[in-house]
């Protein structure tokens, strides 16, 4: 973590630049509940599109899924979360806040010095009624994980992708918990998106996949620029870990609130094929034909959030610079990342550069996200820019009128480069995939 970033710095940041509002804020806001604005959709969408690359696009072993919010209730008595998915609870007796009971080690409420009750058991899933008539509805779930709907189409995986084990199912969508003490801006939240993998293996390989898993889930981080020192692993201890899990361990990040946890990656044993199996009738077990032997696949899951790691990668790309005399906020985001890759502004708002700046707006707004600002000084517009962690600034000046060449400014460098403007899309592309921002090449090199 950056020595300078807290959390009120980022909050502040995610509001004024339209990253995360909180939700409802005209009626006063609903707690721990939060609206994504328009930088904060293209980063969520980022990261997820990252995730799916990595997880499903570049394998040839996982297959994709969406399956419904609203399952059938028999599955969370399967699954275990009817009986399990609870948190003992204490509350207040004067201020009537309540905690979950691991987080109080004294008798006395932290916020007042009040005394607690005994902890009372509090399950943790929203319940809602489906159907019209009240009376005749049955109570449904809505879910707290995305994993029991990848359980649940095993079967339909293995028949569709025609593919023997290892084989994962993958799968982004949103997820719901009631959670007991919510909070830390958008860490722990009521609504929240996951991104999970069920990597269905052969027993006695599931050591191997889940140490593989262990290292690529860590590794997705820092190739998405998160800084190692941030990152850590932790194992869980066998009291810690969940009644299914044979093996966990949390990728975790130095979050300003301290070590916290960013995704859990565990071997599920064949806990899940087997509960399924026994509460549905259906035989859940794998035939491998090369053993010629029927077996319950265990499982591995790789379980992400994505606003957890988008709270990660924004605190970690925090800066805060001098820069002539003058602070400068940067996110040095990855550029895959980035919500806007490249912002087109035109030196002023002026009837001659205007129409060639909207020109090339439009040309590079179909194949990059692109920004075009011509208000205020173009100092203060590349500020603007820093702080969203726009990597590339396109400025068209008068020489351009001319010469028909534009200036390329790098966010992290700061260091200029004039391009032909027949050549800017293709060394956009070249820069954004990772070609360095070499000022001595090809073009003349003007520093500002
Ligand atoms: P925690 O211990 O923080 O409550 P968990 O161990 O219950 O998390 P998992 O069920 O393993 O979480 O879910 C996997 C991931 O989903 C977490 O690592 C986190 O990134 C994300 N996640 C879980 N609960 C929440 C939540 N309430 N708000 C935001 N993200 C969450």
């Amino acid at each position: 973590m950056t020595s300078n970033v807290n959390m009120e710095k980022i909050v502040s940041l995610c509001k004024r630049r339209g990253f995360v509002f909180p939700s409802s804020e005209i009626y006063g806001g609903l707690a721990s509940c939060w609206d994504y604005g328009p930088m904060g959709v293209e980063l969520k969408r980022n990261i997820k599109d990252a995730w799916w690359r990595t997880i499903v696009q570049q394998r040839e072993d996982v297959v994709g899924l969406e399956t419904s919010i609203m399952m059938h209730p028999k599955i969370w008595e399967a699954s275990g979360h009817i009986a399990s998915f609870t948190d003992p609870l204490v509350e207040c007796k004067s201020c009537h806040l309540r905690w979950r009971a691991t987080e109080v080690d004294r008798d006395r409420c932290p916020k007042c010095g009040g005394e607690l009750t005994e902890p009372r058991m509090f399950n943790l899933m929203f319940k809602t009624l489906m159907g019209p008539v009240e009376d005749e509805a049955g109570t449904i779930y809505l879910r707290p994980e995305t994993a029991q709907g990848m359980f649940v189409n095993f079967d339909n995986a293995v028949t569709i992708s025609r593919r023997k084990l290892p084989l994962g199912i993958a799968q982004i969508g949103k997820s719901f918990r009631n959670e007991i003490t919510p909070g830390n801006f958008i860490f722990r939240t009521r609504e929240f998106e996951h991104m999970e993998l069920e990597y269905f293996v052969k027993p006695d390989t599931a050591k191997y996949w889940f140490d593989y898993w262990v290292k690529e889930r860590f590794n997705w981080y820092t190739n998405l620029g998160i800084r190692k020192e941030n990152l850590r692993l932790r194992q869980h201890g066998k009291g810690e870990l969940a009644h299914y899990a044979k093996d966990c361990y949390d990728v975790e990040y130095l979050f300003p609130m301290g070590w916290s946890e960013l995704e859990g990656i565990a071997n599920r044993g064949d806990y899940d094929l087997s509960q399924h199996a026994e509460y549905s009738g259906r035989d859940l077990s794998y035939y491998d034909d090369e053993s010629g032997q029927h077996y319950i696949p265990y499982i591995i899951e790789p379980s992400a959030g994505v606003e957890r790691s988008f709270l990660a990668f924004i605190i970690d790309a925090y800066r805060e610079e001098m820069v002539e005399g003058e602070k400068r906020v940067v996110l040095r985001l990855c550029p895959s990342l980035a919500p806007i890759k490249v912002a087109v502004l035109p030196l002023s708002r002026n009837e001659k550069l205007t129409p060639l700046a909207r020109e090339i707006h439009k040309q590079l707004r179909s194949n990059f996200m692109t920004w075009y600002d011509d208000s205020q000084s173009i100092g203060r517009r590349y500020r603007r820019q820093d702080e969203i962690g726009t990597p590339f600034c396109v400025t068209v000046d008068f020489e351009s009128l001319e010469d028909h060449q534009v200036t390329i400014r790098d966010r992290d460098s700061l260091a200029q480069i004039r391009v032909p403007i027949g050549e800017l899309e293709k060394t956009l592309r070249a820069k954004l995939n990772g070609e360095p921002f070499d000022v001595s090449s090809l073009w003349a090199t003007r520093q500002k």
